[in-house]
């Protein structure tokens, strides 16, 4: 079986909306074993929904089409589709009962424009909608599909799971199993060197991709069942974990800080964040996870000078000469937020988030993140970005290099350098 995707909606042309549907459709295809060969989006109309069922049809047996099921007149998808097919729509008078009963149920009385949506093509398998009005619909002709589902999400999706994926398996033999292998503090072309032999494997496949400043790999096989596909993917992930090391921070993992927070859970630790910068994004990230409590003790946002000063102990005669975007500065914030808390370990964060930078010697994009065990210091300097929308970029990307700079110190990874005793860090700098 080869599919198709259409997503009708003008609002979805004009930016409006933000095209859920086919990430979810994509996804679940693929996890079905089922080949999407092309994707397209088309506005509500009547003849370019025609030619884009004509596309479809030159390189897919299967059309998924989501929205344009509504009441209005601007809603056409049935009525063309059902055209396309020479079938005639007739009125469902079991639908036609439903829709009333779930207007009757919410206090209101059908307008009579819904009774369209109980118009049925002929010959069709009709899909019952629990959180709506439009049922879904599957046509065929001769080995040509056609399946037509409502637009909103929290419609679509519970009719797919519910309906079609039953349907579809009956024509795939085959599943598509994926694992992301998430990493951090490599590059995405540094990493994809490390396995670049792995990249050329056809079953499974191995594709690198990156996002917010992670490196991602994606491992993929296409297998008979669950069983098969595990037994072709386990062999890859092992190698690929034995040639990135402690640069992987999960496995199928949702994000840095939720790895972050389960590693600190499991060896029992707890950390505090100083946030320049990043003004407490570091502590939110940590805490939108369950059961940070544990782990999290607290978050100072030193924004200005005279608290970094006041509440962490950083010496001003320090701020006034290397100024808040640097390394002495980063390295005092994070033993003084230590200090103050009694966590295990302090990090700290400082830098030009940008689009401009109040010091000329400190470009925008520079960030300095610290961290102690309260007897060495780890420090970390990077260049975020220059330009643009770079502001929210650098703040996430600063949060997310420091919490796992947090991740590598817990673990003592070989890839974490130490800057030897932190107390000698800061006296080795001149005091006036
Ligand atoms: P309705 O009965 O609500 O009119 P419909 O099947 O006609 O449903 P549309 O009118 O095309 O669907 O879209 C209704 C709403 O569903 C949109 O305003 C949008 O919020 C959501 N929606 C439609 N298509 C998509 C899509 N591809 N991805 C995410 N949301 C969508």
């Amino acid at each position: 079986m080869n599919c198709e995707l259409i997503s009708v909606g003008t609002e979805i042309l004009l930016g409006d909306i933000l095209n859920t549907n086919a990430r979810f459709l994509s996804k679940e295809l693929a996890a079905l074993g089922i080949s999407l060969m092309h994707q397209s989006t088309v506005g509500d109309n009547e003849k370019r929904l025609k030619a884009c069922l004509d596309h479809a049809f030159s390189g897919a047996d299967t059309v998924i089409l989501t929205g344009g099921l509504g009441p209005t007149p601007d809603d056409l998808t049935k009525e063309v589709c059902a055209s396309y097919f020479g079938k005639k729509l007739i009125m469902n008078e079991d639908i036609l009962k439903e829709i009333k009963a779930y207007f009757s149920r919410k206090g209101l009385t059908m307008p009579d424009s819904n009774s369209k949506q109980a118009l049925v093509p002929e010959n069709s398998t009709v899909l019952p909608n629990k959180n709506g009005t439009a049922p879904g619909l599957i046509m065929e002709k001769e080995n040509k599909k056609i399946i037509l589902l409502p637009g909103p999400p929290r419609e679509m999706e519970p009719m797919f799971t519910d309906y079609v994926i039953p349907y579809l398996k009956r024509f795939s033999h085959s599943i598509i199993k994926s694992r992301t292998v998430r990493t951090f503090g490599i590059g995405e072309s540094a990493m994809s060197e490390k396995v670049s032999d792995l990249l050329e494997n056809e079953n499974p496949t191995v594709a690198p991709y990156a996002k917010d400043g992670e490196a991602l790999l994606r491992i993929t096989a296409k297998a008979e069942s669950e069983a098969e596909a595990e037994r072709l993917i386990s062999p890859v992930t092992e190698e690929i974990k034995a040639r990135l090391g402690t640069y992987i921070y999960g496995i199928d993992a949702e994000s840095i800080e939720e790895a972050t927070v389960s590693l600190m859970k499991e060896r029992g630790v707890t950390a505090a964040f100083a946030e320049s910068c990043t003004a407490g994004l570091c502590a939110k990230r940590i805490t939108d996870i369950s059961g940070a409590s544990q782990v999290f003790n607290c978050g100072v946002v030193s924004y200005s000078n005279e608290i970094k000063s006041k509440v962490l102990g950083v010496r001003a005669n320090d701020l006034a000469r290397f100024g808040a975007v640097s390394d002495i500065v980063a390295a005092q914030m994070a033993l003084g937020v230590k200090k103050l808390s009694g966590a295990d370990y302090g990090v700290a964060v400082t830098g030009m988030a940008g689009p401009t930078s109040d010091d000329p010697s400190k470009p925008v994009g520079l960030i300095y993140i610290a961290v102690t065990d309260g007897k060495n210091l780890y420090l970390k300097e990077f260049h975020g970005r220059n330009g643009g929308n770079c502001r929210d970029y650098n703040r996430f990307v600063s949060a997310s290099n420091a919490i796992n700079q947090l991740r590598l110190c817990i673990i003592h990874s070989p890839e974490l350098r130490s800057e030897g005793s932190i107390e000698e860090f800061i006296n080795s700098y001149p005091r006036n």
